[in-house]
C-alpha cells in the first residue's frame, strides 16, 4: 500500500488546485465557489518508478456540524485520521482565520504528523505572511502557489522526507 497524504483546510484555500498540481491531473473539481469539492478524492503523486504516494483531497470543511457541511467535515476528519501525513493548507492572502484555528484544534486531536502549507503566495511578501502564521507553532511552514506551480517540487521533497 502506498503511504497516504491528506490535504486538509477550509473551503477555497486551494486544496483541489494543489491536488491537481501534485497529481498533474485535472480530475479534482476546482471551482471558485467555496466548498464545491464535497467528496474525498484520491490520486497518486508519482515521482518515478520507485517513489510515489497517494493523495486525498478532502472536501471543504465548512465548520458546521449539520447537513452536508457536517458530513463533509466528518469525511475530512476521517481522511486526516487515516493519513500518514497531513498537509494543513491555509490561504496566505487571507491570513489565519477562526476556521483555520478550529481545524488546527481537531488536527491536533487526530495527532497525525502535519505540515503547514501556505498557499496563494504569488505576489505576497513571505516574511509578513509567515509571521502571521507563526502562532500556529509549526517548525516548518511551506509557502507555495498551487495555481502557479510555485514551491510544488520543494513541497513534494518535504513530503517524501516525512513518509
Ligand atoms: P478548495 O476549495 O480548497 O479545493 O480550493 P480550490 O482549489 O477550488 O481553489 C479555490 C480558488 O482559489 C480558485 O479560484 C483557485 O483558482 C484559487 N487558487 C488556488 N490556488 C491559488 C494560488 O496559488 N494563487 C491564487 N492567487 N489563487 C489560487
Ligand atoms: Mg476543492
Amino acid at each position: 500500500m502506498l503511504p497516504l497524504v491528506a490535504l486538509v483546510g477550509r473551503p477555497n484555500v486551494g486544496k483541489s488546485t494543489l491536488f491537481n498540481a501534485m497529481t498533474r491531473s485535472r480530475d479534482a473539481l476546482v471551482h471558485d465557489q467555496p466548498g464545491v469539492t464535497r467528496d474525498r478524492h484520491y490520486g497518486i503523486c508519482r515521482l518515478n518508478e520507485d517513489t510515489s504516494f497517494a493523495l486525498v483531497d478532502t472536501g471543504g470543511i465548512a465548520g458546521e456540524e449539520e447537513g452536508l457541511a457536517g458530513a463533509t467535515a466528518r469525511q475530512a476528519r476521517a481522511a486526516a485520521a487515516e493519513a500518514d501525513l497531513v498537509l494543513f493548507i491555509v490561504d496566505g492572502r487571507e491570513g489565519a482565520s477562526a476556521l483555520d484555528d478550529e481545524i488546527l484544534r481537531w488536527l491536533r486531536k487526530t495527532d497525525r504528523p502535519t505540515l503547514l502549507v501556505i498557499n496563494k503566495m504569488d505576489g505576497m511578501d513571505e516574511t509578513t505572511v509567515l509571521a502571521d502564521f507563526a502562532r500556529y507553532g509549526f517548525s516548518d511552514m511551506l509557502a507555495i502557489s498551487a495555481a502557479h506551480r510555485q514551491g510544488i517540487d520543494d513541497l513534494v521533497d518535504e513530503v517524501l522526507q516525512r513518509l
